[in-house]
């Protein structure tokens, strides 16, 4: 069988697009949500689970699992066709051109090194410092293999000879970060030495990169080392974790963000997984892209100094222009990160992540740190700090309510606290946000009912067997229109429907060698779409009376505009007096 048709077989479009847009069920066998592709507020992308294609009436975007990883990832067809090969076990032969192959190897070169670390990590003599300092940092064997966790100890060049063995040229290992040319001489080493390496993973969990943290006593370079930026690895782009989280993230319904690597290791110990990390950069906006495909809700919990708490700010201030929902789990007073709560208070970090607080809380709970509330300099720095965060909020009951509070916290009249909020200027939106808005035409009623009518023709031989005839005329010459019907009339020609290969799904295969291929498919998607939303729930009985309508109202249509081109021709017939021809319309008219 042909890949394609393969991977088409073993995939569930349900599960494909389910990892990107929460869906809702929507009628009896469709679903929706928030369109991946343009910037909305109420759904308008529609997946069928029936016919497993896609459909957006905001932007007019469509298709089937392939278009749809296509563009969700910005991969070429091939590049789709290899990525779900890998995820439904279909074998795909590789790599035909040079930048797929380029990436390709990158990622072979992660994987090998990862396996590399680890194994030096678990078997290596000169690992011996590296395990107890595992150990002593309460990492299991358990929690070292579910992160890749790997060591890589004070030598030279340990790896680059690894790949070179491998059959990696210099160049690609000095392409990947992973190897430096030398200062002096020729030849390659290693870029990271003597650390604890930590894989740096996308969300389908390939290896991109590493984050290398120095072992106690290498002196040499910083604290925490990142893999540059490659053709696989963009820090903007990567969450830590979230590979691991994404999932469980939807059935919490939220995700904690916290600053550290490491803090997401140890809070994996505590039993909270659904949590990713910045790994110390600015959280970006592509960063909160990728994580609003997951969950609407992000909980907060970076470092508790100075540094952490301005993170937090920006973080939250730009969650919220992308319309998260926003709290924050607050550490306890004394404690840097995650990290060391749960290295001393086990199961206290799972407790403060499940009551998390509304970000105001944790606005004042930092500000108000150290400040004595009698003292009016106090006062009007915690004011300072606060009264911009109610200016942003959009609901007035939220902004009433937390006036009130901070009111109460000062001992200031809320009207006075009112007269010093800034007047709420309208949340801009990020940059960027709505990538390519094309609003679609909204479809005149004819062209909606013909959409509906050949959608629902479509839905089965059957239907199609009773009703082509009366729906041909009805096509109005329209080139696209006459082409799907006469694909249609050719696949009801060409033998019965099964429960894999439906009428619909065959006139797809039927489209994808056509020239005219993308609008078709657009044109067919949305129609069937059409009938979904129309006929959702409606008993068969209303639904015959309801296509009994359409196709009155179109031939009333049709007719009336027949009727017009007779009258327009009998008027110029007149004005030469062709008499003649003026009695034949007359007569065509009267008929
Ligand atoms: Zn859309």
């Amino acid at each position: 069988m042909d890949p394609k048709d393969e991977i088409k077989q073993k995939l569930d479009i349900l599960d494909l697009i389910g990892e990107y847009v929460m869906l809702k069920p929507s009628g009896s066998t469709g679903f929706k949500g928030l369109c991946p592709f343009h910037s909305e507020k109420s759904p308008s992308f529609h997946v069928s689970q029936d016919r497993q294609n896609w459909h957006c009436f905001g932007c007019n975007e469509g298709g089937d699992c392939f278009s749809f990883v296509m563009k969700m990832e910005g991969m070429t067809f091939p590049e789709a066709l290899i990525h779900l090969g890998k995820k439904t076990g279909v074998e795909v032969l590789r790599l035909p051109t040079a930048q797929s192959n380029t990436r390709a190897r990158l990622l072979l070169m992660h994987d090998l090194a990862q396996k590399f670390y680890q194994k030096v990590l678990f078997d290596s003599s000169k690992a011996g410092a590296a395990r107890s300092y595992v150990q002593s940092r309460g990492i299991s064997q358990d929690f070292l293999v579910r992160f890749g966790i790997g060591f890589v100890p004070d030598e030279w060049n340990l790896l680059s000879s690894f790949l070179l063995k491998r059959g990696f040229s210099e160049s690609e290992m000095i392409q990947s970060g992973l190897s430096l040319k030398r200062k002096q001489g020729t030849g390659i080493i290693d870029r990271f030495r003597h650390r604890l390496m930590i894989p740096l993973r996308d969300h389908h969990g390939n290896t991109v990169g590493f984050t290398g943290r120095s072992m106690p006593g290498n002196d040499q370079g910083p604290k925490y080392m990142n893999s540059p930026e490659t053709p696989i690895y963009s820090k903007s782009h990567i969450l830590f974790g979230l590979d691991l989280a994404k999932r469980i993230a939807r059935d919490y319904g939220f995700i904690v963000i916290v600053e550290g690597n490491l803090d997401v290791v140890a809070s994996h110990k505590d039993g909270v997984e659904q949590i990713v990390a910045s790994s110390g950069t600015a959280l970006t906006q592509e960063q909160l892209e990728l994580l609003k495909r997951y969950t609407h809700t992000i909980v907060f919990a970076f470092d508790a100094d100075a540094a952490g708490f301005t993170a937090a700010k920006k973080g939250m201030s730009l969650a919220r222009s992308l319309e998260f929902d926003i709290r924050a789990a607050i550490l306890p007073e004394g404690i840097k990160d995650p990290d060391e709560l749960v290295q001393k208070f086990p199961g206290v970090w799972r407790e403060l992540v499940a009551h998390s607080q509304p970000m105001m809380q944790f606005l004042m709970t930092h500000v108000t740190r150290g400040k004595d509330l009698r003292h009016i300099d106090d006062k009007q720095a915690v004011a300072k700090e606060l009264l911009p965060a109610i200016s942003e909020m959009s609901s007035v009951v939220e902004r009433e309510h937390w006036l009130q509070v901070v009111a109460d916290l000062l001992q200031i009249s809320i009207d006075q606290l009112r007269l010093s909020l800034t007047p709420k200027t309208p949340v801009i939106p990020a940059a960027n946000v709505s990538k390519e808005v094309k609003i679609v035409e909204s479809f005149s009623k004819e062209e909606k009912a013909r959409r509906i009518l050949f959608g629902y023709l479509i839905g089965s031989v059957q239907t199609f067997d009773l009703f082509e005839k009366r729906l041909f005329p009805l096509l109005e010459d329209q080139k696209l229109w006459i082409i799907l019907y006469n694909l249609a009339k050719s696949t009801y020609a060409s033998g019965s429907q099964t429960a894999q290969n439906t009428f619909f799904s065959r006139i797809r295969d039927l489209l994808e060698t056509h020239p005219m291929k993308e609008s078709l498919q657009v044109l067919l998607d949305s129609s069937s779409f059409m009938v979904d939303q129309t006929f959702q729930d409606l008993p068969p009985q209303k639904v015959l009376e309801h296509i009994e309508n359409l196709f009155l109202f179109l031939e009333g249509q049709t007719q009336k505009r027949d009727r017009e081109a007779l009258a327009r021709d009998l008027r110029q017939a007149e004005a030469i007096g062709d008499t003649d021809t003026v009695h034949r319309l007359l007569e065509q008219l009267n008929s």
